[in-house]
């Protein structure tokens, strides 16, 4: 569908294990049961092609022994927990992934203020938050600091020479992001744009400015450390999750090699339903990411425990997305097992979700669809409407509304940003545009020859 697919480890790499727990400075017991004679068994049995494992999350500390020199180890740490996950996906000849969180560093922060990305007012910005601007503690990361160089790429060439680790998944990046108001920013902003001040608040003159400068700004963060990955060691592939995907319209530039994004501790279903029917436009390698455990009433609160997903409800999730031609993984995290322990009865549960993926891989695997109704997400439209997180700031209700109505009528659906759409859309015999109301030109003006040419095309929205 495109001439430029990413790469991937080979089509029998299908089915993958994620497991992250996110170490931190008080932790102790990281890797202790993270060894071969434990993993390994509990591996087979879940039958994953490929496998993640914790690095570095959100707080920003190892469970493995960085020697990098801007390294957050912590300070108590007994076990290299990345040395027993390599060593036992060796002996089953599994590619090894890093879960590693990228924009999100709190350890990071905390020893280089000056690093971090700084909100509207000149303050730090704390953890990253769904549309408000915030203030807090530096803990997220500025992409023209010194970050890049001086912590991250360094850590995943020494991923890369110490453990042969074979791809990364940079968590805590798209999601984690907004405009950065530093010198360093404002001062590229004025000289790209010749805009003097930044706006400080979405509606302001010159936001949809300002936020994609910030976009263009991330995806050349990424492109760096893409390219430094390569350059070192050419076949090792690497992802930054949620990048590309249905909050994230416009043509993918990022040089990663595939997709993927974890969906979700709640919704997953209907999340997956719009995620599958965009990305699949991408012309990449993708997965979708289970996170095999869900609670039901607000994340993190006392009377809302963490439960594991019973199987039937992880393979509703999977047939959704395996039936528009992705991979897939599912997301463990023991809650409360900090020592790497893979738990038997969840494993359990994961096998039953892999048999029945593996059940419906010669099938599905790779599949496309027959286009019949595109529904448009223009990535033009989305910049003009952003609010601050560059992947929260997206609203993305009208979009939805459109492909759940359709679905449930029975029509096939496809997600298609302008570019995706523009190549294609003689290919389809009804376009939808729900409340689009920023086209670009050469986007309305195709759809003007579009229906002057038979196509049907619902608009929907006011004015
Ligand atoms: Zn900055």
């Amino acid at each position: 569908m495109n001439p430029t697919p990413g790469r991937w480890h080979g089509n029998q790499f299908y089915f993958g294990l994620h497991y992250d727990l996110h170490a931190g400075k008080e932790d102790t017991e990281l890797g202790l049961r993270a060894v071969p004679a434990e993993l390994v068994p509990l591996l087979m049995l879940s039958g994953a092609d490929f496998v993640q494992t914790d690095c570095k999350g959100h707080p920003g500390y190892t469970s493995w022994f960085s020697q990098a020199a801007e390294a957050s180890i912590p300070p108590k740490l007994q076990a290299d927990a990345l040395q027993g996950w390599r060593a036992a996906t060796q002996q089953l000849n599994l590619p090894l992934h890093c879960h590693y969180s990228g924009i999100w560093d709190k350890a990071a922060g905390e020893k280089h203020p000056e690093w971090t990305l700084i909100g509207p007012g000149g303050d730090y910005t704390g953890p990253p938050s769904p549309d408000s601007a915030t203030a807090g503690k530096p803990e997220r990361m500025c992409p023209r600091s010194d970050y890049l160089d001086r912590l991250m790429i360094p850590q995943m060439l020494e991923l890369v020479d110490r453990y042969n680790v074979n791809g990364f998944w940079i968590d805590g990046d798209l999601w984690a992001s907004e405009p950065c108001y530093c010198p360093r920013c404002r001062a590229e902003f004025t000289r790209r744009t010749g805009i003097p001040e930044p706006p400080k608040e979405p509606g302001e003159p010159n936001w949809p400015q300002w936020v994609s400068f910030a976009l263009d700004s991330f995806y050349e963060y990424v492109a760096r450390y893409c390219d430094a990955v390569h350059k070192h060691s050419p076949g090792v592939l690497v992802c930054s999750n949620w990048l590309q995907t249905f909050r994230n319209p416009g043509p993918p530039v990022a040089p990663t090699d595939w997709i993927s994004g974890d969906n979700a501790w709640i919704w997953g279903m209907d999340g997956s339903r719009c995620e599958a029917r965009f990305i699949s436009t991408r012309g990449k390698h993708w997965d979708i990411m289970l996170w095999g455990f869900f609670c039901s009433h607000g994340m993190g609160l006392p009377d809302s425990p963490w439960t594991f997903k019973p199987v039937q409800m992880l393979q509703q999730e999977a047939a959704v997305t395996l039936a528009l031609g992705c991979a897939l993984q599912v997301y463990e995290h023991p809650e409360s097992v900090r020592s790497g322990q893979l738990i038997h009865w969840r494993i359990e549960r994961i096998r039953q979700v892999n048999q029945f993926v593996k059940a419906r891989q010669e099938l599905c695997q790779d599949t496309e669809t027959i286009p019949q109704i595109a529904v448009l997400h223009s990535e033009h439209h989305t910049r003009q409407n952003m609010g601050r997180n560059l992947m929260w700031g997206v609203d993305p209700a009208p979009v939805q509304g459109a492909v759940y109505s359709l679905l449930e009528n029975h029509y096939n659906v496809d997600i298609l940003d302008e570019w995706a759409l523009l190549p294609r859309l003689k290919d389809f015999p009804v376009v939808v545009s729900p409340e689009q109301n920023d086209l670009s030109a050469e986007m309305v003006s195709a759809l003007k020859e579009y229906t002057e040419q038979g196509g049907k095309l619902l608009l929907s929205g006011t004015g």
